[in-house]
């Protein structure tokens, strides 16, 4: 495929893959798209945080002579390289600079993709414009959860069932009330809904299903019938950390709460893909390794990254920040894998790679079936469930204490 290939590719599927590196750049908005037949995300809206162009160009990050972080952070870094690392964090500074070789590559072949640069900002401005989100009126799902009231509010959920195959297309329009915390929410197969809520509108995808609920109750979720169960697992903990509490972004929980996580008893006996996005600290590495991974029966975890850009190709801050690495990881491993046995195919995951896209809101990760798709095991189309999820997606169980969060209409626009 040549360049504009993959640029068409990344219209239709919203993954560009970066020729001679072991990456890919992706659309976070168009991926997430195809779970909707009626509604469209909004760009704008998606990508909320100004990631502008830096102002010494897409040049360099990866060199370390990276474009202005602000002035706090430049402080901490002169005060780190001023003091000795510690034995901790000579052991993640060791992690980086293995790493770093593969970052530097990903992003000098997004930088080398001339028509993916300039295909970039148009890509998250979009063609409508939409005033600020008032995230302030939007509900606080967190806080409903907590409450007295929980086990009484309802969502009243309209679904539209085509007549027949007629022309204009025309719909009968149903609607059921469900309990909205501490049950399953199953949206139908052929047709996606919108519930209402407190005055607000909610989309719901096609195929989607969630539960909201908090940690006390996750063992609901584990399927009467083994076969049920799933082929790709994704899970992005609330990890005890000290942006998240500076930003009262959300409750985290306390990392051994994530032992009783029921991951195995979620696994298909077919096999299930089990991906864990985690933190750059070491304390927590050493704890994801040593203990969490081995209780879930996940071994030999590969390792990929999330290397973060703005919109013109530069990475949102200096690759050698020690307390802000502009990337993320995340560890790939299998539960149950008897693949070889039953000669179903797929590829089993071999070496690191790398993902990059311009950020969404706080703490909002890339969706990963469609980049993943060639490595879960098991039955096709895949069973896939999300933990600690903030929006849902057709062909996926969404759970966690806001799982509602990103399908507020304010982040749709009709087609
Ligand atoms: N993957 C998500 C995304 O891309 O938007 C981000 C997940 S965020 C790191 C962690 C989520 O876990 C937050 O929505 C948080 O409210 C939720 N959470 C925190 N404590 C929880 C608990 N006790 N039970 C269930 N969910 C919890």
């Amino acid at each position: 495929m040549d360049a504009s290939d993959e640029l068409r590719s990344l219209e239709a599927t919203g993954i560009y893959r970066l020729a001679g590196s072991r990456a890919a750049f992706v659309d976070p908005v168009r991926l997430l798209g195809e779970s909707y037949r009626r509604f469209r995300l909004v760009p704008s809206a998606y990508y909320s945080r100004s990631f502008g162009p830096s102002r010494q160009g897409g040049e360099a990050q990866a060199e370390g002579t990276a474009p202005s972080p602000d002035r706090k952070k430049r402080k901490r870094k002169r005060q780190t390289k001023a003091r000795e690392l510690n034995a901790v964090e000579r052991i993640a500074e060791a992690r980086h600079q293995e790493a770093r070789p593969l970052l530097i590559s990903a992003h000098n072949s997004l930088l080398d993709a001339k028509y993916l640069l300039e295909y970039l900002p148009g890509m998250i401005k979009g063609d409508e414009c939409r005033p600020e989100l008032e995230t302030s009126s939007e509900n606080n799902f967190v806080e409903l959860g907590g409450s007295w009231r929980a086990p009484f509010y309802e969502m009243t959920i309209c679904f539209q069932k085509p007549l027949g195959q007629d022309e204009a297309g025309t719909c009968d329009v149903q609607k059921r009330s469900s309990p909205l915390f501490n049950r399953v929410v199953r949206v139908e197969e052929n047709g996606e809904a919108e519930g209402e809520f407190q005055g607000r509108l909610y989309v719901l995808p096609k195929g989607s299903c969630f539960m909201m609920t908090d940690f006390t109750h996750v063992r609901d979720l584990i399927p009467d019938n083994p076969n049920t169960g799933y082929n790709l697992i994704v899970i992005d903990p609330p990890w005890e950390n000290g942006c998240v509490r500076q930003k009262e972004a959300y409750p985290t929980l306390p990392n051994r709460n994530l032992l009783y996580l029921p991951v195995q008893e979620l696994a298909h006996p077919a096999g299930a893909l089990v991906v864990l996005w985690i933190t750059n600290r070491e304390k927590l590495r050493r704890f994801v390794e040593e203990e969490l991974l081995p209780s879930w029966g996940v071994k030999d975890p590969t390792e990929f990254y999330w290397l973060k850009v703005k919109s013109d190709g530069s990475l949102i801050g200096d690759l050698d920040l020690f307390h802000h690495r502009p990337y993320e990881c995340l560890l790939l491993g299998y539960i149950n894998n008897r693949e070889a046995e039953s000669g179903s195919k797929f590829k089993v995951l071999q070496g690191s790679q790398v993902i990059m896209s311009v950020p969404g809101a706080h703490s909002r990760k890339p969706p990963l079936q469609k980049i993943l798709s060639e490595y879960i095991p098991g039955p096709k189309p895949p069973r896939c469930i999300e933990l600690f999820a903030r929006e849902l997606g057709s062909g996926w169980t969404s759970w966690g204490n806001e799982p509602l969060h990103f399908q507020d209409s304010a982040y749709f626009s009709k087609k």
